[in-house]
């Protein structure tokens, strides 16, 4: 068996096959060359050897010269894209390379060429997309002195570009758009924020790209979008990082970037900064732990019906305001169907039918809409004449706005419900497409085809009286075409100019000159009819295509008016109030609540809670309370009403003033990040500078305990100088902090700004009650104890915490050396383990409710409680 080689390199002397393939692949060196052999896409060597473990194929080989095989995995070419998908959605770049001429034809080697790339960040099948989420390419040009970064979502057409001088900002905006795939025009290690970015999201990247951001070549890709709405784009590094976002596009879709909707500007202060760990902290679009979106804030504002709407209102949520006017402009469309129940319900009745109009026309632009999708474009823009009319005579001048400027192409809608059947086939090549009464050529043809069966009958019929043979038959198959049938006994009687074509058991088969014509006319009529109807069907995809900018906004008034009535709906289901939303410097909030906390307790009631804060008297609440007491949830829901206020959103709480916050900040536990080396402590200190030195006194500062992960004196050292620089008047921006250092409460009264609260709850005998309430004022019990054995902590170890407590309370003041270890009584310590084990038992008896337990249950518990008694 000859050898199989697993690396291209091995080989010097390639088959005129294989140096073909060598040919291609090396233009697409990272890439995985998908290279068409009859029916299959095959992959060889180094590509054979990845796409065999991750689409878990079966590596084979085949010759390549030098009596050697090359290592070799295929796909069916109709499967293709199922297997493309998966290696993208893994994180790798696909190039497909074709046929490009007819094998019959060629001389020689067939000739071939990539014909298509796919790569994570410029996927436009929307069967490989997240239907509510954005899938974004980024470029970042490095320049002399700042960094240009584009964002484009190639599947709907927009880019955001802005230009950045900072490391932080630059993670912080990666962090908003999560891309799946970045550009880099420098050597990856010498960008530090995208190493560290990528350590917490990888994903891919291609580096030192110079002749992707060219800036002559950017001018010219940007003259192409001739329909994009475009901010100008001021100095060089904007103009580069769009333009290798162009010529990206360009590259891997092989036409020109015309779709290009809109290129938008924005920079620092446009929106309300969230750095990622804030972002995360608050699980704003998924969980913290799960990475899921139940859970979320998000979760709990989506009710939105289209994909336009979940995509909007994820990068709203992504990217709050802090422009009143604009703020103020988006909360009149809600209260808008806040206000209008018949509006709100009979609105989601007609978006309904909407589907994803900018991946539609995407794919219309892009050649690889099917009938099927163009059909899906005319019943998504069907509604758009009656959603006209419900809006028009709104109050609110925002939705007013969108009803006078929403082009309800009717003319689109009429062609396109002309043109196509109702159910159009998947494959646009076999006709069936075209719907009767659109074109009369398609007619002709569909009648000629269509009457096939009735011109036999008449032949059949004719053919039985001239030839007295009764049981003569007429057919057709696809296999021999038409022909005549008659039984073995009766074939004597066939005139002279039938021709024999086949003898079966029982029968024989003929032709005629007469027959023959026939089929070749009906035959020849289908071909036309499948040409004819593809012909018709690219017209109607290139109608489409130029009426992409119209189409495109159609869909952005869908796509807000779609998130307005679900933040209204959201509104009026979890009973919010529209908050006031202003420039000046107070957190207000009266019975405020935590949106999704809230959601979760079903079956108990969420306490609502006040918070007052300023810039000027009240510029910091100092928080202390027992564990488990609710001080994140508290802190949490004060941020999150922010956030809400400033997407434009209703709020959770009885009513809200929100003076505009500029960032909001949270350092909340953190966990080891082994993969970036650094330790729980260092992590955290690492979010407190962040803090103060970004902060302003603009922003809102959430501290979820300072100074934990290292000695007491240490960490309450750290601990009180961050409250001091945080509420003093140097940054006096608002804040809270939580603590279990009582100590700090002594900073009320002495630290300008600073004022105490705490979260109550009681002590009932061993156990404790937590009230959620935050009252004015200082605690200084932490019940870490009672917290503790509520986790179920075994009692001995209860009971052990609570002597050494004991002995540390009764110590002198200051004093912080442990007490003595535990005398080693045996005797005693048995005892003391037998007591805890009792103890054990009957609570585990407690708990049992003897009425719905099964005798397999009650016999199990027998069991488990003697393990506990460790007998
Ligand atoms: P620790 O100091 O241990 O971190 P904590 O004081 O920060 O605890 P939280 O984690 O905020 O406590 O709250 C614990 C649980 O209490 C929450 O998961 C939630 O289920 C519940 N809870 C918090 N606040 C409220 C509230 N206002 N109403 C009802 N339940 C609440």
């Amino acid at each position: 068996m000859a050898e199989v080689l697993e690396k291209r390199a091995l080989l010097t002397e390639p088959t005129p096959m294989m140096q073909q393939y060598f040919d291609v692949k090396d233009q697409y060196p990272d890439y995985i060359l998908f290279y068409r052999l009859g029916d299959f896409y095959e992959m060889f060597f180094e590509d054979a050897v990845t796409a065999s473990r991750v689409l878990e194929l079966t590596l084979t080989g085949r010759d390549c010269g030098e009596g050697r095989r090359a290592a070799m995995c295929g796909v069916p070419f109709h499967k293709a894209d199922v297997y493309i998908g998966r290696l993208v959605e893994e994180g790798y770049k696909v190039a497909v390379c074709e046929q490009t001429e007819d094998p019959s034809l060629a001389k020689g080697l067939v000739r071939r060429e990539v014909i298509r790339v796919v790569t994570p960040g410029t996927v436009t099948d929307g069967s490989l997309l997240a239907e509510g989420k954005h899938n974004y390419l980024a470029a970042l040009f490095y320049g002399d002195h700042s960094v240009g970064l584009g964002f484009a979502d190639i599947s709907t057409g927009q880019i955001y570009v802005t230009e950045i001088e900072g490391e932080d900002r630059i993670r912080g905006e990666l962090g908003i758009y999560a891309p799946s795939e970045i550009l880099l025009s420098a050597p990856v290690e010498s960008c530090r924020a995208v190493t560290e970015y990528l350590a917490a999201r990888p994903c891919v990247v291609t580096d030192s790209l110079t002749r992707l951001f060219d800036e002559t070549c950017a001018k010219e890709l940007l003259a192409e979008c001739t329909h994009a709405k475009i901010d100008a784009l001021g100095t060089s590094v904007l103009l580069r990082s769009v333009g290798a976002l162009l010529a990206y596009i360009r590259e891997t879709q092989k036409c020109e970037p015309t779709f290009v909707s809109e290129i938008s500007v924005y920079c620092d202060g446009q929106y309300m900064e969230l750095d990622p760990s804030t972002r995360r902290n608050l699980e704003l679009t998924e969980t913290m732990r799960a990475g899921e979106k139940r859970g979320s804030l998000l979760w709990v504002l989506d009710e939105t019906e289209t994909c336009l709407g979940a995509r909007l209102l994820r990068s709203w949520l992504s990217r709050p305001l802090v422009s009143v006017p604009a703020i103020l402009h988006r909360q009149s469309a809600v209260t808008e169907f806040v206000d209008s129940f018949s509006m709100r319900e009979e609105l989601r009745d007609l978006l309904t039918g909407v589907l994803d109009l900018e991946r539609l026309t995407a794919k219309a632009v892009y050649g690889t809409a099917s009938a099927k999708d163009l059909r899906a474009i005319c019943r998504s823009i069907e509604p758009l004449p009656a959603i006209q009319t419900l809006i028009a005579g709104a109050k609110s001048q925002n939705v007013r706005g969108i009803a006078e400027s929403l082009d309800t192409l009717e003319d689109l809608h009429d062609l396109l419900d002309r043109a196509l059947v109702d159910i159009p086939p998947f494959s646009v090549r076999e006709g069936g497409m075209i719907r009767e009464g659109y074109n009369a050529d398609v007619d002709y043809l569909r009648s000629v085809g269509g009457n096939s069966d009735a011109i036999l009958k008449e032949i059949e019929d004719r053919e039985k009286a001239q030839t007295g043979i009764k049981n003569l038959k007429v057919s057709s198959n696809k296999v021999f075409g038409f022909y005549i049938e008659v039984t073995r006994s009766q074939a004597d009687q066939v005139p002279a100019h039938y021709i024999r074509k086949q003898t079966l058991t029982n029968c024989e088969r003929y032709i005629t000159q007469e027959l023959k014509e026939l089929e070749s006319t009906v035959l020849g009529a289908a071909d036309k009819l499948c040409a004819l109807e593809y012909e018709l069907f690219s017209d109607l995809r290139n109608r489409v295509a130029a009426a992409a900018s119209r189409l495109q906004a159609a869909a952005a008034g869908i796509a807000a008016l779609d998130v307005y009535r679900s933040l209204a709906e959201v509104a009026v289901k979890q009973n919010y109030t529209c908050p006031e939303v202003d420039v000046s410097d107070v957190v207000e909030i009266r019975e405020g609540r935590h949106p999704v906390v809230e959601k979760m307790l079903s079956d108990c009631y969420f306490v609502p809670n006040d918070t007052s804060l300023n810039t000027s008297s009240r510029r910091m609440m100092l928080i202390t309370g027992p564990n488990m007491a609710g001080k994140s949830t508290y802190m949490r829901q004060v941020a999150l009403i922010c956030v809400l206020a400033q997407i434009g959103s209703f709020v959770p709480a009885k009513d809200a003033r929100i003076g505009i916050v500029d960032r909001v900040f949270t350092r909340v536990g953190a966990s080891d990040d082994l993969a970036s080396g650094q330790s729980t402590f260092l992590l955290e200190m690492n979010e407190v500078a962040n803090i103060l030195k970004n902060a302003t006194k603009r922003s809102l500062i959430v501290y979820d305990e300072v100074g934990r992960g290292t000695s007491t004196y240490d960490g309450m050292s750290i601990a009180r100088a961050v409250v001091e620089y945080t509420a003093g008047k140097k940054l006096g921006a608002r804040s809270m902090f939580a603590t279990h250092y009582h100590e700090l409460t002594a900073l009320e009264g002495v630290c300008d700004g600073v004022v105490n609260y705490h979260i109550v709850a009681k002590k009932r005998g061993d156990t404790i009650q937590f009230l959620r309430k935050i009252v004015p004022g200082a605690t200084d019990d932490s019940y870490g104890i009672e917290v503790a054995k509520l986790a179920g902590v075994p009692n001995e170890v209860i009971r052990r915490a609570r002597e050494v407590l004991a002995e540390i309370e009764g110590g002198k003041p200051g004093e912080t050396s442990l007490p003595r270890p535990a005398k080693a009584a045996e005797p005693d310590l048995l005892d003391a383990l037998k007591e805890s084990e009792a103890e054990e038992v009957a609570d585990r008896l407690r708990e049992v409710n003897l009425d719905t337990l099964t005798p397999l249950e009650a016999m199990n518990l027998l069991f488990q409680l003697k393990k506990m008694l460790s007998c």
